[in-house]
């Protein structure tokens, strides 16, 4: 199995728009983070979780032919903003977009996508097969088993996903005993990391940090990432023994 980290990012990306600061300026590749989404291959599957307004760059960037499916964390605008344009893969493959989500997440696409969940259709807009997820129902995507987590972002429940010895969590600032159980024994973790000041919905670094500890994985990595949060190879090379920013582009091969 391949993981790629799509987008690294906060909701507004690095750079920010309009900022001058050594982040938002810095040369370094590292430095620049889409909106957050990770891409799983294995044999059988391909699959991305979450499909942020960055989507179609990201499939172009990582030059993703192939999409069986697209999993939803939950369903805020830089998760979910851009999903009309698997309309390329529905051209392509002659067939809708299989798309995963919970009845909240279900809610929130019916909300921003009204003209596809319409009886008055019109050609061209995206097709899609909704699966209703839930936190405590395993499911699976072409023989690919996967393990939903609930987390809370502030008040709204949100799935963090285990795939194997793989485990994504983005969007979270809690994680309940029981579900922590279920990160037990995981070879990678990813978990967000916003920034250092304390966030209202988001783990601040050492939160993220503290969490990470308790869940005992070999190799955390750390996204949803804002400018605040510092220069990567600045902040990278500070982490714990184990623990790494992640940034675009990285791969992790089980
Ligand atoms: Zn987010
Ligand atoms: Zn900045
Ligand atoms: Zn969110």
């Amino acid at each position: 199995m391949k993981v790629t980290f799509l987008g690294t990012g906060t909701s507004q990306g690095v750079p920010f728009i309009g900022c001058t600061c050594a982040v938002c300026t810095s040369t370094n590749k590292k430095d620049n983070r889409l909106r957050c989404a990770i891409w799983v291959e294995t044999p059988e599957a391909s699959i991305v979780i979450d499909a942020g307004p960055d989507f179609r760059y990201q499939m172009l960037r990582a030059k993703i032919k192939k999409l069986d499916a697209i999993v939803f964390t939950h369903g805020h605008k830089d998760h979910i903003a851009g999903l009309d344009d698997v309309r390329a893969y529905n051209y392509h493959d002659q067939r809708p977009m299989q798309v995963y989500a919970t009845e909240e997440t279900q809610q929130a696409l019916r909300r921003e996508y009204s003209y596809i969940f319409t009886n008055k259709t019109y050609p061209g807009i995206p097709q899609i097969d909704l699966h209703t997820i839930g936190a405590n129902e395993p499911f699976s995507i072409n023989g690919l088993k996967i393990t939903p987590i609930k987390v809370l972002h502030y008040q709204l429940e949100v799935l963090g996903f285990r795939i194997g010895d793989f485990t994504y969590i983005t969007d979270a600032n809690y994680i309940a005993p029981e579900e922590m159980a279920k990160i037990k024994g995981c070879k990678a973790l990813v978990l967000n990391a916003l920034r250092h000041e304390p966030h209202i919905s988001h783990y601040t670094l050492a939160e993220a940090i503290e969490v990470a500890r308790e869940a005992g994985a070999e190799d955390t990595y750390f996204t949803h990432i804002s400018h605040q949060l510092g220069l990567h190879d600045v902040v990278d090379a500070g982490l714990p023994e184990g623990m790494h920013l992640a940034y675009d582009g990285m791969e992790l091969v089980f």
